[in-house]
């Protein structure tokens, strides 16, 4: 038996006739940007999230830099200003500061949850400060009372990076709503996958929404008028009648994820190897990835690989040591690249089988 890491066809295939009449019929429509499917969908989202606002974007790289560019045109934030963001993130949620003229604060995860450790938080804000950029890494929730209580003391924003999380909650909160804004993936490998790329932003204020709509736009509200140097970022039609049927079944996929999960964390037992904690108190997360952490990482998947099983390493070179951000090389985040060092993602996806599920266990507790 080959198990692949994701399946995206047999995902997508289990609603073919739907996606195919759907695609179908925004082709014969003949409107394909800015119409009823977009609207339709971020109403959707919007709803689901508990958000007032969704925003339709091109991908979830741009739903972040739109988030801080529309500060920028508030001026909420200028240049230089600081944000602090976790050192082992996924490199796009460090772009999208860079990308604007500001500047990103790594801060060290803690190494169970590969989330922020917000304890490490505090001495890292400086007058410059002007958000926390949190990371729902993997699909585990990052929030907690301090966090909030945090931001409120020093008047910080928090902005969600939620690309690997949609449909995760903390007390009942859905992720994408816990702070001031959130950007959404929909990456085909992601949770709630288009085919192609896509993605989204919530946030609270309608100011803020307005702003990103309008940048996003090419800075314009009326046709050939230009208040921002803008960007075009705009969700498809096509994906967005897609990602609208695909949403519909979004909480069921999370949950066999989570049964998945349930098993991992259970009946993985091996000395090598250290899996994550399946929720903590209040968080329920939505495994986008299972990432385990082993000294052996080159040897246990070399022998997953022998027995037909794929697994992936997210990620392996943290932010700061890629040559894209030459002049952090020499900085030293221990945990970080510790993490990086030694993690392995087995396979967990909505369409997987028991049997593939159990094979997959015997094997590592057999390394
Ligand atoms: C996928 C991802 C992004 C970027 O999303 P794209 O749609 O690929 O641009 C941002 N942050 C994280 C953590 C991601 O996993």
């Amino acid at each position: 038996m080959d198990i692949k890491f994701l399946d995206l066809q047999k995902i997508n295939l289990q609603y073919q006739e739907e996606i195919e009449a759907k695609l179908l019929e925004t082709f014969r429509s003949g409107w394909y940007l800015l119409g009823n499917e977009v609207k339709n969908f971020e109403n959707n989202l919007a709803k689901y999230i508990g958000s007032p606002n969704a925003i339709g974007v091109a991908n979830g790289l741009d739903a972040l830099r739109l988030i801080l560019k529309a500060y920028l045109e508030l001026g909420q934030m200028k240049f230089g200003d600081e944000i602090i963001v976790p050192a082992n993130t996924y490199i796009a949620s460090i772009l999208a500061i860079t990308d604007n003229r500001l500047k990103p604060v790594f801060a060290e995860p803690d190494i169970e949850t590969y989330n922020l450790d917000i304890s490490k938080i505090e001495n890292l804000i400086t007058p410059k400060t002007k958000a926390i950029m949190v990371v729902h890494l993997y699909g585990q929730v990052c929030w907690s009372e301090e966090l909030e209580a945090l931001a409120k003391k020093h008047n910080l924003k928090i902005i969600e990076d939620n690309a690997q999380a949609i449909g995760a909650s903390f007390n009942g909160v859905k992720t994408g709503n816990l702070g001031d804004a959130a950007g959404f993936s929909f990456y085909p490998g992601k949770n709630l996958g288009a085919l192609g790329d896509g993605g989204a932003v919530t946030c609270k204020d309608e100011l803020l929404a307005k702003t990103i709509r309008t940048i996003a736009n090419y800075g314009s509200e009326e046709k050939y008028v230009n208040k921002y140097q803008g960007l075009n970022s705009r969700l498809d039609e096509i994906q967005a009648g897609v990602l609208d049927i695909k949403l519909k079944y979004i909480d069921k996929e999370n949950s066999k994820r989570q049964e998945i999960a349930q098993k991992y964390c259970t009946e993985i037992k091996n000395d090598k190897i250290i899996s994550p904690n399946f929720p903590e108190n209040n968080a329920e997360h939505v495994w986008h990835l299972f990432v385990i952490r082993t000294k052996n990482r080159k040897e246990l998947q070399h022998y997953f690989q022998e027995n037909g099983i794929q697994t992936l390493i997210h990620y392996p070179i943290p932010p700061h040591k890629q040559r894209a951000y030459k002049y952090w090389n020499n900085l030293s985040f221990p945990i970080t690249e510790n993490i990086h060092d030694e993690v392995l993602s087995l396979p967990v996806s909505p369409v997987m089988q028991d049997d593939e599920v159990a094979k997959i266990i015997e094997v590592i507790n057999k390394f």
